[in-house]
């Protein structure tokens, strides 16, 4: 099949409905493919069977519709991907590249140094796991040796992380079973061919283990943009968690205005008072992604 020279995609967790923060990456991964004359496509990132809210994909793909963002080809569900994820271990097993870990988090936690996103793994079960933890369920992990990544992302600039002190070895497979993000996401973007991954900062510091991954497994690195977050009064990221709102389906037209202003662009106020067509027409014609600033901020709401 001939790729198009763009295909990018927006890969929500369906751990519910989606939210003005998570509206402002459908848009933004929308209008970089559709002006790259680009494909985009739909991606369930529901890998984490306990947190999957019943549901909430359905509702998620139903407000994309009432928003008039039309997706390319069929969507793909996480969930249905089990088989790529275990023949990706399998692959990294067989270079030597995996190990078992039977380390408790609280054991982790009292070996390790701290850095940007918790304690980095002290590599005690590197070297095999010690006859004492041999029955305990563990994780797989990955070795990061030689893993100095560096890439420019698109809006945030150049990122540079050694991924072996700053990370440590990092979890592919849970004790329970389940794979985790950062292997589904580096399978699945290199399975679908993206060639441009938009999506929130807070997953900034997440790439170089994903670029790490795609070079062990002998992928091909997309261009990455990291967008500023939404956040509320308390200065926290729009979430399940944070509880903030679900988009409401009845008014579409304030919320995408909305949505284009905290990206940077200048929507006629007009445009509320027209159809979802004419939105996109004028969105297209004068989406500038330059124009996105940095930081997280609030949203208008409308
Ligand atoms: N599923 C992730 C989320 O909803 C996004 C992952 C990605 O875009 O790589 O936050």
């Amino acid at each position: 099949m001939q790729l198009s020279v763009y295909r990018g995609r927006f890969a929500p967790s369906p751990t519910g409905p989606l939210h003005l923060g998570s509206l402002v990456t459908a848009v933004a991964s929308y209008l970089e493919a559709r002006t790259h004359n680009g494909e985009w496509l739909i991606r369930i990132e529901d890998v984490d069977s306990t947190r999957v809210m019943p549901d909430s994909s359905r509702k998620i793909l139903h407000a994309l519709e009432s928003f008039g963002m039309n997706w390319d080809g069929e969507v793909v569900y996480q969930s249905q991907r089990h088989a790529s994820y275990q023949a990706a271990l399998a692959e990294l097993n067989k270079n030597g590249l995996i190990y078992p870990c039977a380390c408790s988090r609280r054991e982790i936690a009292d070996a390790a140094v701290m850095s940007i996103e918790g304690p980095v793994y002290p590599g005690r079960c590197r070297n095999g796991l010690s006859s004492n933890l041999a029955g305990r369920p563990h994780t797989l992990r990955v070795k990061t040796e030689c893993s100095q990544i560096e890439f420019v992302d698109h809006l945030q600039g150049k990122v540079d992380q050694c991924v072996e002190s700053e990370i440590g070895d990092f979890v592919l497979r849970r004790a329970d079973g389940i794979y985790t993000y950062q292997l589904a996401v580096v399978v699945d973007d290199a399975w679908q061919g993206m060639t441009h991954i938009v999506r929130g900062v807070d997953l900034l510091h997440s790439t170089p283990r994903q670029i790490y991954l795609q070079k062990l497994l002998g992928y091909k690195t997309p261009a990455y943009l990291h967008l500023p977050l939404v956040v509320n009064k308390q200065g926290e990221k729009l979430s399940k968690q944070t509880l903030a709102a679900p988009v409401d389906l009845t008014r579409p037209l304030p919320q995408l205005v909305a949505t284009l202003r905290f990206l940077g662009q200048n929507p006629l106020d007009e445009l509320v008072e027209g159809d979802i067509t004419s939105f996109w027409q004028w969105a297209q014609a004068n989406w500038q992604a330059e124009r996105i600033p940095k930081g997280n901020r609030f949203i208008n709401e409308p």
